[in-house]
């Protein structure tokens, strides 16, 4: 089992890079986000667990979150390659996520990619996103439109704009990367194993320069990227 991770504040274009990473590659992409709307969608009592906190920009606490990241890993086949995105966001998190592999796979976290951009770049790319109700796919109004106004390109699913995609719940998610994510950049760096990538660029260059950084020294038959490439 292959564990990277995908670190940054929100709207630094984990998810919109980590859809496309997976497209090229084998790497399955799980974001914590999306599994809890669509816990929310589906009533489950995690659901209902984090939909205030959700709602409110805050947190959801470690505990849900490990045992959901846990259920899924603990699904997988010991071949899988993940892309964890959104997962962990705090220290106690980053550690049980650790203890876990362990447990589960006698592995660690190979590489955790740094998306660092400016707060303006984050801000605007938060307002101007509309997400697919269906399908959850994202897209901007005018850095990444859709090829029909509202209308996902994917699934044909309305666009909306998330409930937590307002200003002052985005100011708030962000005040919250800040004083409980943003610790995660010098533990990992201590580990060795962050990349930093400058996350202000479009998707595609950075999908580019982090393809190599997917193969880990055996032809690429881990990770499922394509051993000529
Ligand atoms: P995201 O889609 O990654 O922006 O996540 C949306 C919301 O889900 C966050 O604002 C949190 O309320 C919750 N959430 C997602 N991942 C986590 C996590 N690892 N720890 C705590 N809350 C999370």
């Amino acid at each position: 089992m292959e564990i990277v991770v995908l670190l940054g504040a929100p709207g630094s274009g984990k998810g919109t890079v980590a859809a496309k990473v997976s497209t090229a590659t084998g790497f399955l992409h799980i974001s914590t986000g999306d599994m809890l709307r669509e816990s929310i969608k589906q009533g489950t009592d995690i659901g209902r667990e984090a939909e205030g906190y959700m709602k409110r920009g805050t947190l959801v606490p470690d505990a849900v979150m490990v045992r959901l990241v846990e259920t899924r890993l603990r699904e997988g086949k010991s071949k899988d390659c993940y892309m964890l995105d959104g997962f962990p966001r705090t220290l106690p998190q980053a550690d049980l996520l650790d203890q876990a592999l362990a447990k589960i796979a006698g592995t660690t976290v190979r590489r955790v990619f740094f998306f660092d951009t400016s707060r303006e770049v984050l801000i605007d790319r938060l307002t101007g996103r509309r997400t697919c109700k269906k399908c959850g796919a994202n897209f901007h109004i005018r850095n990444i439109p859709p090829k029909k106004a509202g209308i996902c390109d994917v699934c044909g699913g309305t666009l909306i704009q998330r409930p937590d995609d307002q200003e002052e719940t985005i100011l708030k998610r962000l005040k919250v990367y800040n004083e409980q994510t943003e610790s995660l950049i010098a533990y990992y760096r201590q580990k060795g194993v962050l990349v930093r990538l400058d996350s202000g660029r479009p998707a595609d260059v950075i999908v580019k320069e982090m393809l190599p950084l997917l193969e880990f020294g055996d032809g690429g038959r881990s990770t499922g990227v394509p051993a000529s490439r």
